[in-house]
């Protein structure tokens, strides 16, 4: 069985083709460089004009013509609607068009089980630290679950909009990666609250301490500061649930220096430490087709009306009826 998923929440498109036995047969991406922040609206208008050339690239790849696709998939949320809405109006247009069924999925929940598709990881606590999420995620009770996420800003968005202040260009996570490399460490606010993490003031105050001190050490500072804080709330995550697994995801995961300070964590506990190859890492639709076939597998329909997009989409509202 093939499914052909499309990604869509933000400012990445991607549309990715795999198969019932987890092999990615295409994972191809299109990325929207935004002038100023993600404009909702351009974003959608980008995507709109890219999705059909991605569908047609991934069909290539993978050798395939649309109708050897047994089931469609897009994410149905969260994210930014006017995007969300291309990707559901395209796959609905394929399930309608080549009567196959279709599933909206949920784009966290997609990243953890393409980790465990992708990765010796079976049930882990996982980091996802993104463009627009930040959140600590663990199997409990026949729910995804958070145990800890950002109370305002996402660790990516943070990075991001400092580096803009900087005129740094964007994305902002690579260049602060860089810089940081040769910075020495300065102070800045650790804003960890019970489970949860604030970063709004974290990037003020590092755009405010770039008025004083080189960028290097800046970089330096926000990069130690704010990945220690998503470190803190993984392991307690981790020692809560007895879970003896980190898995990371997101686009900021490919930051070496994040991997090796969760890995420095999971180490010490004595736990097994994951990243996914960075394809699979960053937003992508061979992630939204894999949680598509899981889902179908395990018996769940949708009909077209049942898949409108759901800018909140809260990782806990999905029954897993598959694990
Ligand atoms: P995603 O939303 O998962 O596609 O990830 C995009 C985010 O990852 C953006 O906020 C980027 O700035 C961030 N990012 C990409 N590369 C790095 C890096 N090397 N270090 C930190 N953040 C990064
Ligand atoms: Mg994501």
């Amino acid at each position: 069985m093939l499914c052909l998923g499309i990604e869509g929440t933000a400012e990445k498109l991607g549309v990715g083709i795999v198969s019932s036995d987890g092999k990615v047969i295409a994972n191809v991406l299109k990325q929207h460089i935004p002038r100023e922040g993600i404009h909702p609206k351009e974003a959608a208008a980008h995507h709109a004009d890219n999705l059909p050339n991605l569908i047609k690239s991934a069909l290539k790849k993978g050798e395939l013509s649309l109708g050897e696709i047994d089931l469609v998939a897009f994410s149905q949320g969260p994210g930014l609607g006017p995007c969300l809405r291309i990707a559901a109006i395209a796959a609905r247009t394929i399930s309608v068009s080549k009567k196959i069924p279709i599933i909206g999925v949920n784009h966290c929940i997609a990243h953890l089980e393409i980790g465990r598709l992708a990765t010796p990881a079976l049930d882990p606590v996982m980091l996802y630290v993104s463009g627009g999420n930040t959140q600590v995620i663990a199997y409990e009770g026949e729910k995804y679950r958070v145990f800890g996420e950002t109370l305002d800003i996402a660790i990516g968005n943070c990075l991001d909009q400092f580096a803009r202040g900087l005129k740094l260009g964007f994305p902002g996570g690579p260049v602060v990666e860089k810089l940081a490399a040769k910075g020495e460490y300065i102070p800045l606010p650790y804003v960890v609250k019970g489970m949860d993490m604030s970063f709004s003031g974290l990037m003020t105050a590092a755009l405010k301490a770039a008025k004083k001190h080189r960028a290097e050490d800046v970089c330096k500072g926000l990069q130690e500061t704010a990945f220690a804080m998503c470190v803190e709330v993984t392991e307690r995550a981790m020692a809560h649930t007895g879970k003896e697994e980190v898995l990371l995801a997101g686009g900021v995961a490919v930051n070496s220096r994040l991997q090796e300070m969760v890995k420095t964590m999971a180490r010490e506990r004595g736990a097994g430490f994951y990243v996914p190859e960075k394809s699979l890492l960053g937003d992508n639709g061979a992630m939204i087709a894999w949680l598509g076939l899981v889902m179908h597998k395990a018996g769940v329909k949708q009909k077209i009306e049942d898949t409108s997009v759901n800018q909140r989409f809260r990782t806990d509202e999905v029954n897993v009826t598959w694990r």
